[in-house]
């Protein structure tokens, strides 16, 4: 379980996040849904102790990610799908990663298989496509079986068979009683994959939605989307 409380972050004078509060349920998929700039990346960084917040706090399993003491068994998360070095194996690159986690080399093989990557296993990662890379960082995070996954943009440059490989990956580890939260800047995407949205604009919560609701509204989530993000986008008049 997430807890994102009165989180506030200040780049200069400048709010990144104003006073963000949110929670993340288990056992659904949790869409992060803004326009780009809205400060999706920051607070998912927060969250997973890469920055420190101007104030309120980020809390995983009811504590922030730096008091976790083996962060791998609590939390995986993909921020970057480029984090393995290029010149390692896949298998290489997990083994690097289990052997500081305290975690056997078995577990390594098993989300090689869980994640289709088993017959290229021992091929450079520099050789891969995106959507390899892309499960090869999943693989990353499942490695400590952990109770809540954390993934930015994960479809972002995929190809439709990639896109459909993590849509139904994300919603059977939420199936598993995981608590799953992945960032989008597409609607579309969002809508397919997420049981609930949570819509971000200019550091605030705009509003939270949960999907199957959506057709009651009378509106998908693209109108919802767009009518409350369109008051949040800054135009600037590009001078001549
Ligand atoms: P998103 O992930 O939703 O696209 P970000 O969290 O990357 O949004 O950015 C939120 C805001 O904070 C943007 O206005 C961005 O320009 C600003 N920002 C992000 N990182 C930095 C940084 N290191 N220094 C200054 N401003 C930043």
């Amino acid at each position: 379980m997430i807890a994102v409380r009165e989180l506030t972050k200040l780049y200069g004078h400048t709010p990144a996040l104003d006073r963000l509060s949110f929670e993340v349920r288990p056992g659904v998929v949790t869409g992060f849904l803004g326009p780009n700039g809205a400060g999706k990346s920051t607070t998912l960084r927060i969250l997973l102790g890469l920055h420190r917040p101007t104030s309120g706090e980020a809390l995983i399993g009811g504590r922030p990610y730096r008091r976790i003491r083996r962060p791998l068994h609590e939390v995986g998360a993909v921020l970057d799908a480029d984090a393995a070095h290029p010149g390692r194996t896949a298998r290489h690159h997990l083994d690097c990663l289990a052997r500081t986690n305290g975690i056997g080399r078995a577990r390594v093989a098993a989300v090689l298989a869980e994640v289709g990557l088993a017959a290229v296993a021992d091929k450079r990662v520099g050789g891969f496509s995106l959507g390899m890379r892309q499960r090869l960082g999943i693989a990353g995070a499942l490695l400590g079986d952990p109770g809540v996954i954390v993934l930015d943009e994960p479809v972002n440059g995929l190809d439709a068979a990639g896109i459909r490989w993590i849509r139904s990956t994300l919603r059977s580890l939420a199936a598993q009683g995981r608590t799953v939260l992945l960032s989008s800047h597409l609607m579309s995407e969002v809508a397919l994959t997420a049981d609930r949205v949570l819509i971000l604009g200019r550091g605030r919560l705009l509003d939270e939605i949960s999907v199957a609701d959506l057709p009651v509204r009378g509106a998908t989530l693209e109108d919802v989307y767009l009518r409350l993000t369109g008051e949040a986008a800054e135009f600037r008049a590009v001078p001549r």
